[in-house]
């Protein structure tokens, strides 16, 4: 009997069966998606060959890492696919918050201000711009910060950004995915379209772009649409699951020079920062990013049909076009979160047996709930729930190294929402 496995991993034959019911809608999006990741992917490997990459790309070096050739060429084949001059991809780079708080900091000066136009960042960069009070916060150093909300409808408020402007904005910053928000994630056209506006008004503005879960769902980046710099974390899409850990920075030589005399030291730059051997990773991770991110991108799509079938808001909807991985689902209580991110916890290669349970997360002011049972630890290109404990009780549903994975885990998790009576058939 075909079926006796899925019972053995805990899902049962009516919610198996509800989702082939569902899967069955969704072929033509799943072609698309696939179009895209061959797109995508001719992108990468085309930077790779452009590059020449080879076998000493992959050896470890140690120390200062002078003259390391793998390290360097990596960066040249980020260049090349994201269409940038520059490009700084490290593994001292130790998440997407990092990588973003060293392109803030290295391009912004006391005096200046930032600008987000697109209403409040994401959670872990208020302590960054001290929105909430940090030591070492941008404010500490003069730095003021200024926003413009999106407007009700999620779309931009070109009005309010030109009313906004002031001579001391120096930087604006664009978050592309919702982050830990019910709004619309930016596509990359609205993304282009904002950054022709801000340059209308301010031809010196530097416009950074939060990249993060956004790579490779589209044809194109926001460095195509003349975003000086594109900031991203390999623990999400570009990583590919491979890479146990590192950020990026994409954009001008000079943005990415301030960059690399940020993250290092003042006339030290790019020239330091030994590849500890992670480089095999980080190249075959980039290579399997457009393919892995396609998977992801198919289990949030059926991850919004699975529940919207049962009523719950979804955003986006699985019928709207997709620019990140991440599926939020209100879920409308906490124990709601609590059984959904039980289901993703359940139907993980690793920690499968344990329960997660609401915490207080270093860089988040609510307590939040995360699912994560990864090979590389918090990596949300893997299979992974969380989300914020507070209203409208939201659940982050993302990833999934493999779209088989994805399924499973979104099958699991309305499993466990029948289980504890949440929902019913
Ligand atoms: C994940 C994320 C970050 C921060 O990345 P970490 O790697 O968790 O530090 C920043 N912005 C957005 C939109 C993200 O999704």
């Amino acid at each position: 009997m075909n079926h006796n496995v899925y019972a053995e991993i805990g899902v049962s034959d009516e919610v198996y069966q509800l989702g082939e019911e569902i899967l069955a809608t969704l072929k033509d999006r799943f072609d698309a998606i696939d179009q895209t990741a061959e797109f995508n992917q001719a992108k990468v490997l085309a930077a790779m060959q452009k590059n020449r990459v080879n076998a000493s790309c992959f050896a470890a070096t140690s120390g200062y890492g002078y003259n390391d050739v793998g390290r360097d060429t990596l960066e040249r084949v980020y260049a090349d696919t994201f269409h940038t001059e520059a490009a700084l991809v490290r593994p001292q780079i130790t998440c997407g918050t990092h990588a973003l708080a060293v392109a803030l900091s290295a391009n912004l000066l006391p005096g200046d201000e930032l600008f987000s136009p697109v209403g409040r960042p994401y959670d872990t960069l208020e302590e960054v711009i001290g929105i909430r009070e940090s030591a070492c916060s941008l404010a500490e150093f003069g730095i003021t910060y200024s926003e413009t909300p999106l407007l009700p409808d999620g779309s931009i408020d070109f009005e309010g950004i030109r009313n906004a402007m002031n001579p001391r904005i120096k930087l604006a910053t664009i978050q592309r995915s919702k982050g830990y928000a019910t709004r619309p994630t930016l596509s990359v056209a609205q993304i282009g379209e904002l950054i022709r506006f801000l340059k209308s008004l301010k031809p010196d503005i530097v416009c950074m772009v939060d990249n993060c879960y956004g790579e490779f769902t589209e044809r194109v980046e926001p460095s195509d649409f003349d975003a000086d710099m594109v900031v991203g974390s390999l623990i999400k899409n570009p990583g590919g699951g491979l890479a146990p850990i590192g950020g990026y920075i994409c954009g001008t030589q000079r943005c990415i020079d301030r960059c690399a005399y940020r993250l290092s030291a003042p006339g030290l730059g790019q020239e330091v920062g030994a590849n500890l051997g992670l480089m095999p990773q980080l190249y075959q991770g980039f290579f399997l990013a457009p393919t892995v991110t396609a998977s992801a991108t198919k289990g949030a799509i059926f991850a919004a049909a699975m529940y919207e079938r049962f009523g719950f808001r979804v955003v986006p909807s699985s019928s709207e076009d997709r620019h990140d991985i991440i599926q939020a689902v209100e879920l409308g209580s906490e124990e709601a979160m609590v059984a959904f991110c039980s289901g993703i916890q359940a139907a993980a290669p690793v920690d499968a047996y344990v329960t997660p349970i609401p915490w207080e997360m270093p860089g988040y002011d609510s307590q939040v709930i995360m699912a994560a049972g990864a090979f590389v630890q918090g990596s949300s290109i893997e299979l992974s729930a969380d989300g914020p404990i507070r209203p409208p009780y939201a659940v982050y549903f993302q990833g999934g190294l493999t779209w088989c994975h994805s399924k499973l885990g979104v099958l699991m998790s309305v499993q466990k929402m029948l289980d504890a009576k949440l929902i019913s058939l």
